[in-house]
């Protein structure tokens, strides 16, 4: 049982093979440069590497590419495609129709294909993905959906809907969605494990910091709140994205500097966040170095995005009318134990306490506070592949 997992981009796609007996990746790699040069790094388990220049002028070529890499190149790891059961798409937008994984089909893809204007940057670039794949893989390796959005589509209307004019939700699906899905609900899931206990009887705050920021209340195994919002922008400060704003900023900056929509959504998605307030960078590694070395504004960036993480935590501990556990996951979730510290640190009302773990767990499952902590928190590295596999093996056999 062996699934390919990809995660398109517009000029780019991810990818994992995944033998689903013991769930161990049996290659992974990446096609690079579509629609200009191309070229692909393939990495077999077992070390073998291939990597190729490969004119990919379409996704279609880069499957193709990639099809070579795995059944022919120095590092190929089955003989055929006849091996591969089934290919696992990501998928960022999934509107309020999909609150479930789905195998693909023509209707399907009409129907994710008219949610594209509420995820520009991301649903366009997937189905390109997933078409050239259907071509390239033919039409006997069936292709499943698997949307960030599904998992949050257990919220009440009173979490995702906005205080505006009704008719905009009516209208034009104007509403909060929420993403990083697979991860909420994977770590989520995981936690109930560790602690030995059903996931219908937990309330646990998942926080997946990486670039894009999410936290979400996860109630009985379904999300009922999350950051995100009518698209990934919303929340607190991200990498490049401002997260929550008073929206008359937005009408503000765009008077004064005359800007157009689309310039204001650059700056939003692009220019903001960590990079905005520190001048620094996006990455919290070179913020660390800056801010050590006396950097005001890269404290500021720091200072801004940690408590704006305690605020929401704190506002999903009164939604959920408490928590049984705190999740850290994402690349800062899992790496940087300054963040959770201070995040620990601000919760000692709750009974939490940062743990001698806290500092030396970096990228693997832990428990961060101390043991008698009233509300346990957790590292818990998030795996959104291993999800889309799951789902495409679960809906396919
Ligand atoms: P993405 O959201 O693109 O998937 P990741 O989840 O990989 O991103 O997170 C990337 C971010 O994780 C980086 O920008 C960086 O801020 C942070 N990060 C990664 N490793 C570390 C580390 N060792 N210490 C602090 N931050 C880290």
């Amino acid at each position: 049982m062996k699934i390919l997992v990809i995660n398109a981009g517009s000029s780019s796609f991810k990818y994992q093979l995944i033998d689903m007996t013991d769930e161990s990746v049996i290659a992974k790699g990446l096609c690079e440069r579509i629609g200009s040069a191309g070229n692909i790094k393939h990495t077999a388990a077992d070390g073998r590497v291939y990597k190729a220049d490969y004119p990919m002028p379409t996704h279609m070529e880069a499957f193709d590419c990639l099809i070579y890499a795995l059944t022919k190149s120095e590092a190929k790891v089955i003989d055929s495609l006849d091996e591969i059961n089934a290919v696992g798409h990501r998928v960022v937008q999934g509107g309020d129709f999909y609150s479930q994984s789905v195998v693909i089909n023509e209707d399907v893809l009409k129907t994710v294909e008219s949610f594209n204007e509420l995820a520009p940057l991301h649903n366009p670039a997937n189905l390109m993905g997933v078409r050239a794949c259907i071509k390239a893989f033919g039409e006997n390796v069936p292709q499943v959906a698997v949307f960030d959005t599904s998992f949050h589509q257990t919220m009440p209307p009173r979490a995702f809907m906005y205080g505006i004019p009704y008719e905009y939700y009516e209208k034009y699906g104007v509403r909060r969605y929420g993403f990083h899905g697979a991860s909420h609900r994977f770590v989520s899931e995981r936690c109930a494990e560790i602690m030995g206990k059903k996931k219908e009887d937990l309330k646990i705050i998942t926080c997946h910091l990486g670039n894009g920021c999410s936290i979400a209340a996860v109630d009985g195994g379904k999300s009922i709140d999350t950051s995100m919002g009518f698209t990934p922008l919303d929340g607190f400060m991200m990498g490049t994205r401002c997260g929550t704003l008073d929206p008359s900023i937005l009408t503000f900056i765009a008077e004064k500097e005359n800007i157009t929509p689309a310039e204001m959504s650059n700056i939003l998605n692009k220019k903001s966040g960590m990079l905005g307030i520190s001048g620094v960078s996006n990455d919290n590694r070179d913020i660390t170095a800056a801010a050590n070395e006396g950097n005001e504004r890269a404290k500021l960036a720091f200072e801004m995005q940690r408590y704006q993480i305690v605020k929401f935590v704190g506002s999903y501990i009164a939604a959920m009318n408490g928590v049984d556990a705190i999740v850290f996951t994402g690349g800062i979730g899992e790496n940087d134990s300054a963040v959770r510290k201070y995040v620990m640190d601000s919760m000692t009302y709750m009974g939490i306490y940062c743990g001698d773990a806290n500092a030396d767990i970096h990228g693997e499952e832990g428990l961060v506070s101390t043991p008698d902590s009233k509300v346990p928190v957790y590292v818990i590295p998030t795996n959104e592949e291993l999800v889309i596999a799951r789902d495409a093996l679960a809906l396919t056999k």
